[in-house]
């Protein structure tokens, strides 16, 4: 009786009448980019619905138990700006949301599921019951078949009273077929006698994920079951469980993994970068969410930059593929220097300090001004400290980088132009982009020769490298005149040591 109430009580507690739908991730200490994707799809979806987001830690793994993992978690969903309604930290109605806090409750809904005759306590050792059963396709899978489903409860006492461990194990009926429809992969039937009698509940009274999920996903009330579609062949279990128990089953949504190449997974085991990786490899979290919305999911036209809000109104169910997407960094990193491209200079200015100031330790650097000079053409931030190295010390660059034929010239045209430049830039009666392009335009004019003939020997002689972020005005101005004039000495005196040597 006592349990009764406490049964109606949990029903009770299950909110109804709106669309709920949960992520359900395990602490492994990282964000798999599928489950990235999985935490998505499944917020949006909440989202366009018009429904709640829920976040339960499957934290019942105890072997696999790694510290701080939650906390990544809950710092990649914030980041991603992925806020959930609900949660082990926000609480709500169906609480505790961490499944080893709801541990006497899943024992409570094995012993029901026990009196409802789809489960049993199965003593079997690990090894023990185990059988090989050839499918009509002709595969072979291994299959737990015992007596323990037969025992009395005379001897079941018994046993226990002698101290032997025991699981709670699922109870399949071996007729008939059991039938769902995935809104991915549509109408799945599978006779049930390949359907493999899981362990419920563990010798250490934890339950294994295909209890919990069960349990939870009812308790929670959850509409949607968006996942990963490694559970889909596990679905008509759980579906079982479902019925056994009375309970309406939800909606699946099972998602195609995410592949490193056509032939694998994408696996953190095998180099693959996580979410977290990608952030420290200067991907925007935005660029990283927004790739990852395309994953597997298509909005059906050309469109490919999203931004959350945009994905809410948007995504539907319908647009998300069977087949299986390929990671591609490349388009990420397209999409990355999109993001940077779109941000509004000061936003930039902000994210790349830290990777300015990498490098560049010299507090005279405007790093705003430098990173002015980056934004058109960043990829990623982990790109900038080597771009902008040469503001804080002028490099032991090359005298060869003074020729260049398409400038017209040459180490005694740049020894030449950078005597009359130096002077030139000396005399500016204000230090500004205005002065120094205007003076070194009309040392141009005055040699009869190209800007870039002035431009390019500049640049080189201020920093040092072939390739840098802005031109010769530009870093000439962020480098202030002191700074400027001194490198365009050094440019002169080796200059002119090394043609003194040549003749
Ligand atoms: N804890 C499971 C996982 O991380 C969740 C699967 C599900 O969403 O049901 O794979």
């Amino acid at each position: 009786m006592e349990n009764q109430a406490w049964f109606a009580d949990m029903e009770a507690r299950i909110p109804k009448g709106e669309v709920r739908t949960r992520f359900a991730p395990s602490p492994t200490g990282y964000m798999h980019i599928g489950n990235l994707r999985t935490a998505l799809y499944t917020y949006l979806i909440a989202k366009r619905l018009g429904g709640k987001f829920i976040l339960r830690i499957e934290d019942t793994d105890q072997e696999r138990y790694i510290e701080g993992a939650t906390d990544v978690i809950y710092n990649t969903l914030r980041t991603c700006k992925l806020t959930w309604q609900e949660g082990p930290d926000v609480g709500g109605p169906v609480g505790p949301y961490i499944q080893t806090q709801r541990r006497d409750l899943y024992g409570k809904y094995a012993e029901l599921l026990i009196e409802k005759g789809g489960a049993y306590r199965c003593f079997c050792k690990e090894d023990e019951g185990v059988v090989p059963v050839t499918l009509p396709n002709g595969e072979t899978i291994k299959k737990h078949q015992c007596a323990c489903g037969s025992l009395t409860n005379e001897q079941i006492q018994a046993k226990l009273s002698a101290g032997e461990t025991c699981v709670v194990r699922q109870k399949i009926p071996q007729e008939g077929t059991t039938t769902f429809v995935d809104s991915v992969f549509g109408k799945i039937t599978v006779p049930n006698n390949e359907l493999d009698e899981n362990v419920l509940i563990k010798t250490d009274g934890l339950p294994t994920y295909n209890f919990a999920n069960v349990i939870d996903d009812h308790l929670m009330g959850i509409t949607h079951v968006v996942r990963g579609s490694e559970y889909l062949s596990s679905s008509p279990k759980y579906n079982l469980l479902y019925q056994a128990f009375g309970w309406e089953v939800p909606a699946y949504v099972h998602c195609s993994p995410v592949m490193r190449d056509s032939q694998h997974k994408m696996s953190k085991r095998h180099g693959d970068p996580s979410f977290e990786d990608l952030v420290e490899q200067g991907y925007l979290p935005e660029a990283i969410l927004n790739y990852v919305a395309l994953l597997g999911w298509s909005p059906g036209g050309e469109q490919e930059i999203y931004s959350l809000d945009e994905l809410s109104r948007v995504f539907d169910i319908a647009g998300i593929s069977k087949s299986p997407a390929v990671f591609d960094i490349n388009k990420l990193k397209w999409m990355n220097a999109e993001y940077i491209k779109a941000m509004a200079l000061e936003a930039f200015a902000a994210a790349a300090e830290p990777f300015i100031r990498q490098t560049v330790k010299h507090p005279a650097i405007d790093t705003a001004r430098v990173a002015g000079l980056l934004q058109q053409r960043t990829e990623l931030l982990t790109e900038i400290p080597e771009k902008v190295d040469f503001f804080d010390v002028l490099p032991q660059y090359d005298l060869t980088l003074y020729e260049h034929k398409k400038s017209k010239v040459d180490q005694p045209i740049s020894l030449e132009v950078l005597k009359q430049a130096a002077p030139a830039l000396e005399a500016l009666p204000d230090w500004t982009d205005e002065g120094i392009h205007d003076a070194l335009i009309a040392l141009a004019e005055a040699r009869g020769a190209k800007n870039a003939a002035v431009m390019y020997p500049v640049r080189i002689a201020v920093s040092g490298k072939a390739v840098t972020p802005g031109g010769a005005v530009e870093i000439c101005s962020i480098l202030g005149r002191e700074e400027t004039l001194k490198r365009l000495e050094t440019g002169i005196s080796r200059l002119t040591a090394a043609l003194g040597e040549a003749e």
